[in-house]
């Protein structure tokens, strides 16, 4: 029996060869210099930071060149699959405008693109042809070493302090005769088919790293496992090489983790003799935690998880802006210079990564977001608003909306002017920046007034300025000048310069005064602008406020 013909025993059924898929997914044809990216996740439950930094950097990559961004998912995993993951990464996807121009949906049966199917574990024949292909040609073989073999390996590997793997001696079945192999088969014995390294681990060879540059490797010389015994799939490094290459990647845009597993597939291609994709290992994520700075834990850190900043309610904008900003360090003022422009305007450059590390800081993030939302319009927050409520607070939802005008109204104080307000960072601090406005959440309030001014004191003023100066269709001027009037009226000062000159003379000052009105109508000592809120509360809302106090 040849090489050949075990091959036929193990895959009788499988009769395209690697020529026919070479044919069936030729070049693509862009224009010159279009990257092809793709995002390659394994349905196993949740999206870490990491993974949404690589989707971003795939996806500017490719837009910018006019290239090809595709979803494949990486299911040959079933024991890690996690219901509705799947179902999650296109949800994250479309909430940030990131769709892919080329997946497939199994639930919904929705599919793009001709270099499909783009789910694993319907490429079964395709892994099939490309294994068939190398034990014919005597490059991969079966294997049979079981768990326990490879377990008792493993502890004398680490005894005698060798590397860990199935190489050299330790590779028992790699010069097993066909005939033997196949014979082993017939019986039922169970196998995995294992690479057959030619690779030299004492030799070293050069690999370009577009973000870390070039480095070097000793050649891969294990004869790691191509395709699993469970269910017949391949594993990752086999399904990288398969895909990537008929799927036409240009860019494998990929987590750090990865780096390791370069020499593998550098023997890989070069068995196959197809050309290697260009590679970007993107940086860890760090965060600070005190004065250590460390690998940012999806254990440790809600923030890892890209559900948070959904909870939350960023902005899609503000979380894009954070990952960019750590993803190159020249992008900050690369927006400086263009601060309408679309992410995707900006030239990523893999070598303007951070080899150490991106530090993500959640106090970066707010302040990049608390900057957008104060320059959107009152009405583009409202819809923010709406839209995240509707999720994460149905009641507030129903309030906004019963009241929508007047909420966009509010939302609207300090909004028009130069420097606008930057209250919140994401809509789940919203209802907690305006919630006095609102009658219905104005309920059991505890008011800050200052100690030093008595009950009496606080009703005089509240009661003398509503009933005898408070006109609600007073300009600002005519408003300002009452409050004025009022201070002097009863024995406070309306004038700072006078006070601070003679403190004892008055019972405090204008500025005490406006004090007393805010906290009576808010309960709080610091609300934006007074005048306004006045002017949206109405004076019937602000009359039965001021009952309340007694
Ligand atoms: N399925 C792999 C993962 O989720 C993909 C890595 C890659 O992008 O090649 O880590």
């Amino acid at each position: 029996m040849t090489t050949k013909d075990l091959a036929n025993m193990i895959f009788p059924d499988i009769t395209k060869t690697i020529e026919d898929y070479e044919k069936e997914y030729p070049e693509r044809e862009l224009k010159e210099g279009a990257r092809v990216t793709r995002y390659a996740p394994s349905p196993t439950g949740f999206m870490h930071i990491g993974n949404f930094m690589s989707v971003v950097i795939d996806y500017v990559v490719a837009k910018q060149t006019n290239g090809i961004f595709y979803l494949r998912n990486e299911d040959t995993d079933s024991a890690r699959e996690q219901e509705g993951a799947v179902e999650y990464i296109r949800h994250v996807l479309e909430h940030y405008n990131m769709n892919p121009d080329e997946y497939e949906y199994r639930d919904t049966k929705e599919t793009k693109g001709i270099y499909g199917p783009y789910i694993q574990s319907e490429r079964k024949d395709i892994y099939h042809a490309f294994i068939k292909h190398l034990i014919s040609e005597g490059k991969a073989y079966p294997c049979f070493l079981t768990q326990e073999e490879m377990d008792s390996i493993r502890e004398s590997q680490t005894r005698d302090k060798r590397r860990i793997g199935i190489y050299g001696r330790f590779a028992k079945y790699r010069d097993l005769s066909p005939d033997e192999a196949a014979e082993r088969i017939k019986n039922g014995e169970k196998y995995t088919v294992r690479l057959k390294s030619s690779g030299d681990f004492n030799k070293k060879f050069k690999f370009d790293d577009l973000a870390n540059g070039t480095m070097e490797f000793p050649e891969n010389d294990i004869d790691i496992p191509i395709m699993k015994s469970s269910n017949l799939l391949p594993t990752y490094h086999f399904a990288h090489l398969v895909d990537d290459h008929l799927m036409r990647t240009t860019h494998v845009i990929r987590g750090q983790e990865w780096i390791s597993s370069v020499p593998v597939h550098y023997e890989l291609f070069k068995t196959f003799g197809f050309k290697m994709p260009k590679y970007i290992h993107t940086s860890l994520i760090l965060k600070k935690d005190g004065d250590k700075i460390r690998k940012i834990s999806k254990r440790l850190d809600p923030e890892a998880r890209m559900t948070y900043y959904e909870e939350k309610g960023y902005p899609i904008y503000s979380v894009i802006e954070a990952i960019m900003t750590i993803a190159n360090s020249n992008y900050e003022q690369w927006r400086e210079g263009h601060p309408d422009a679309p992410f995707t305007d900006f030239e990523f450059s893999p070598k303007k990564m951070s080899a150490s590390g991106a530090l993500f800081d959640l106090d970066k993030l707010d302040n990049i977001s608390k900057n957008y939302l104060s320059k959107l319009k009152a009405t583009e927050v409202f819809d923010l608003l709406d839209t995240w409520s509707k999720e994460y607070d149905v009641e507030f939802n129903e309030l906004i909306n019963k009241y929508k005008e007047y909420t966009t109204n509010v939302l609207n104080i300090e909004r028009e002017q130069k420097k606008p307000r930057k209250d919140y960072a994401s809509l789940s601090e919203v209802k907690g920046q305006i919630w006095y406005m609102f009658d219905e959440l104005f309920t059991d309030v505890e008011y800050q007034f200052d100690e030093r001014f008595s009950k009496e004191a606080i009703n005089e003023v509240l009661n003398t300025y509503f009933n005898e100066f408070y006109d609600e269709n007073d300009d600002k001027d005519t408003w300002f000048s009452k409050m004025q009037q009022l201070s002097d009226k009863l024995g406070y000062c309306s004038n700072m310069k006078e006070y601070k000159e003679n403190p004892d003379k008055y019972k405090g000052n204008i500025a005490d005064v406006s004090n007393i009105i805010r906290v009576g109508v808010t309960s709080l000592q610091q609300t934006p602008d007074l005048y306004v809120i006045l002017k949206l509360l109405g004076k019937d809302r602000i009359i039965e406020r001021i009952k309340k106090i007694g």
